[in-house]
């Protein structure tokens, strides 16, 4: 296929990006300093260019979504050839399409593996929408079930869970609640599983007990007859890729079971092969009644999310109730359906989780490790092919620079950026998520940079 290359005006470009255009998530004080956005125009593989030519080895994956990497002429071709034959209809007529009616099997096919309980799909666009119609599904469920004062969602700090008024609220991430006056009421955050930053030094299964028990701490003291569900991502993303000590889930699940509280996953990030596995709880091997998932469903070539429903709730809804009134207009497009299928598809066809969990994955983290000799590295960690590089003032420690807290992340990922190499800093930390078709030697590529960037900030 021939892939046209379009010379664009960056100058014209970069003043209308100022003139009109609010990007999402962005400091707008910035943009104006900046002069305006960088203007990405094409991508290919792993790596992403810009208007200037100036090309990065994209190691976040986009927003941590493009799974399957840039340029894949089957998927344009797939959106193609749906959208000359139906490029949109809806669900809301007691009608379906072809689409979503197969990519919901196939979800359903790949949460079973591990869960025969997850039985049904319901589709969004966004990973705040699932989470959205998460909300809302659980509150009605346990109405119909007679329970109705099971309200309460328990969450974590620190937690991301998008950025609708549900799915801010769900997050953990206070400087999100300032804006827009959240949470609302009925959510209540307990402690992440940090171990790095908050239960430093400490024994990993004690860390995790601690942890856990103040999720049934605070089932205990809003009364559990209130609580209607836990939420959280295997390993949190956004937060700064906290990876659990390996008991906490199991304990999670053990308290929720105890309670009888839902225990939902909200796996947008850790989906679709990130952590090595379909589904990122399954690497814990825990059985959630509900998961969130986006972003690696379609690696982002358009927008699309889902929600995998347990039979129990489906049952409860078919014999209690019946009807459903929540959904969007494009709900189950059958455009982003089939490219989502012809996604897992390619994941498939290329054995890309099983390479994550056996080949790449272990190899980051072992290259990653490396990195864990450098002076300004308190620690490097990485489970499938998602990591981070937290940054200290002391070797050994936990400890940040003092005064500058919270800033040598975004330093560190400036520099990066010159250097070729597209991540994110958070806080004091450094976090990446590449292609899952990332080779050993754009991986090694990825952390020299990082090394070499490291040693800039010195
Ligand atoms: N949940 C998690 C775990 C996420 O990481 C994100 C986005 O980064 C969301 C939900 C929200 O997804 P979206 O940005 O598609 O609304």
């Amino acid at each position: 296929v021939q892939k046209p290359i379009r010379n664009y005006d960056v100058g014209e470009l970069r003043r209308l990006d100022l003139a009109h255009h609010l990007p999402a998530q962005s400091d707008y004080k910035l943009q104006r300093e900046l002069g305006g956005s960088r203007i990405i125009t094409r991508a290919e593989g792993c790596t992403i260019t810009d208007a200037e030519g100036k090309s990065l080895l994209d190691g976040m994956a986009g927003l941590w979504c493009v799974n399957v990497g840039y340029g894949r002429d089957e998927l344009a071709r797939v959106a193609y050839e749906q959208m000359l034959e139906l490029p949109y209809y809806n669900t809301f007529f007691k009608t379906a399409t072809p689409p979503p009616v197969r990519l919901a099997a196939k979800i359903a096919e790949k949460m079973q593996a591990s869960n025969p309980a997850l039985t049904h799909v319901f589709f969004n666009s966004s990973g705040s929408e699932a989470n959205d119609t998460i909300f809302r599904l659980v509150r009605h469920y346990w109405a119909l079930k007679g329970q109705p004062k099971r309200k309460i969602f328990i969450s974590r700090k620190n937690a991301y869970h998008g950025s609708t008024v549900a799915g801010a609220s769900l997050g953990g991430m206070t400087f999100m609640h300032e804006q827009g006056d959240l949470p609302i009421p009925g959510v209540e955050h307990v402690l992440q599983p940090y171990q790095f930053g908050e239960g430093f030094g400490e024994d990993p299964d004690a860390f995790a007990t601690r942890v856990a028990n103040s999720i049934e701490e605070r089932i205990l003291g809003v009364g559990a007859e209130n609580v209607a569900a836990f939420i959280g991502e295997p390993v949190q993303g956004a937060g700064g890729v906290i990876i659990p000590p390996d008991s906490y889930w199991p304990k999670v699940e053990a308290i929720c079971r105890k309670y009888g509280i839902l225990l939902i996953c909200d796996e947008v990030i850790c989906g679709f092969g990130r952590l090595g596995h379909w589904f990122g709880h399954q690497h814990w091997g825990i059985k959630p009644d509900l998961i969130a998932m986006a972003k690696g469903l379609s690696s982002g070539y358009l927008p699309i999310s889902a929600v995998g429903v347990s039979s129990e709730i489906v049952n409860t809804l078919v014999e209690h109730g019946g009807d459903f009134v929540h959904g969007y207009t494009y709900s189950g497009h059958p455009t982003c359906c089939a490219v989502a299928l012809a996604n897992i598809e390619i994941m498939e066809n290329e054995d890309l989780i099983e390479r994550t969990r056996t080949v790449t994955g272990p190899y980051l983290a072992k290259v990653l490790k490396r990195l864990e000799n450098h002076p300004l590295v308190g620690e490097a960690r990485s489970i499938g092919l998602i990591g981070a590089v937290e940054i200290v003032s002391e070797p050994g420690t936990n400890k940040r620079f003092t005064g500058k807290e919270g800033t040598a992340g975004p330093i560190v990922r400036d520099l990066c950026i010159k250097n070729g190499l597209m991540v994110r800093g958070i806080r004091d930390s450094l976090v990446m998520c590449p292609p899952l078709i990332i080779t050993e030697a754009e991986i090694d590529r990825l952390v020299d940079i990082l090394h070499q960037s490291l040693n800039e900030a010195e």
